[in-house]
């Protein structure tokens, strides 16, 4: 069978084959559980409560403001205005609250990996300037124990996600945590710093791929964006151009609540 041929009686043979795939295996939310219709990936319940972070948002590190004023003059947050961050911009299409988790925390750690594609697609859609611009994706890493429990870098996973539908390379390995850390939450930013500290390294053998790139680094939950900052410092030292940040999701300020 030529090629031509072989495709098009793939279009033809798909359709009757998603239809009985439906009949077979009717779609469900991938969050609820519950029964959807066609393609749909969540219910409409589950859509509507996910809350997408929107305009006015911090220009630097994207952290979302309740409401204009907030944003001031330059537009930045109290903690940018403090310490400007090292990596150039950061941005995530959801905010990180109830509804979030229920997408995330399944991903993460129950290893509903199918949600990759449903975090990327959102991802691929608000930072879609990003993608454009970067020579190289790299996935913030998890400690060797951490990866143990898990089996998989639910950081990686996304950046290869994004890798397949922006085309820009994947480098999952470029950085390892070469020791644990503790938890950062209550920590002040001097704390978080100093925890940090000596964390994150460059594997040696990826050094040339970094240097004289523009990077963009690849998290599923953005915090303080302490982790994102000492990664993108180490990348900076190892000769990167820039390095841009995109997360699946960003947690509020709770001094911008
Ligand atoms: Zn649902
Ligand atoms: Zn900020």
């Amino acid at each position: 069978m030529n090629n031509s041929l072989k495709q098009s009686w793939l279009r033809h043979a798909r359709a009757p084959l998603v239809l009985a795939l439906d009949l077979l295996l009717p779609p469900h939310c991938m969050v609820c559980d519950q029964g959807v219709n066609g393609q749909s990936l969540l219910c409409s319940n589950c859509f509507r409560d996910i809350s997408f972070i929107t305009e006015p948002f911090c220009q630097r590190c994207g952290v979302p403001f309740t409401s204009a004023a907030q944003a001031g003059r330059e537009a930045l947050c109290p903690a940018c205005v403090a310490v400007a961050p090292v990596f150039g911009r950061a941005c995530a299409p959801l905010r990180y609250d109830a509804a979030a988790r229920r997408l995330i925390l399944p991903f993460k750690h129950a290893d509903r990996t199918e949600l990759a594609s449903v975090l990327a697609g959102q991802m691929a859609r608000v930072g879609a300037g990003l993608l454009d611009c970067a020579d190289v994706l790299v996935p913030v890493p998890v400690h060797r124990a951490r990866l143990f429990r898990r089996r998989y870098n639910q950081a990686a996973l996304l950046a290869r996600v994004l890798s397949r539908r922006s085309g820009r390379p994947v480098l999952p390995d470029a950085l390892r945590r070469a020791r644990g850390t503790a938890p950062l939450g209550g920590k002040s930013a001097e704390q978080r710093a100093e925890e940090l500290s000596g964390a994150i390294e460059l594997r040696p053998n990826r050094a040339d791929r970094i240097a004289g790139r523009r990077v963009l680094l690849i998290d599923d939950v953005m915090t303080s964006g302490a982790t994102a900052n000492t990664c993108a410092a180490v990348l900076l030292a190892a000769g990167a151009t820039a390095v841009d940040v995109l997360a699946a999701a960003r947690v509020p300020d709770p001094r911008l609540a």
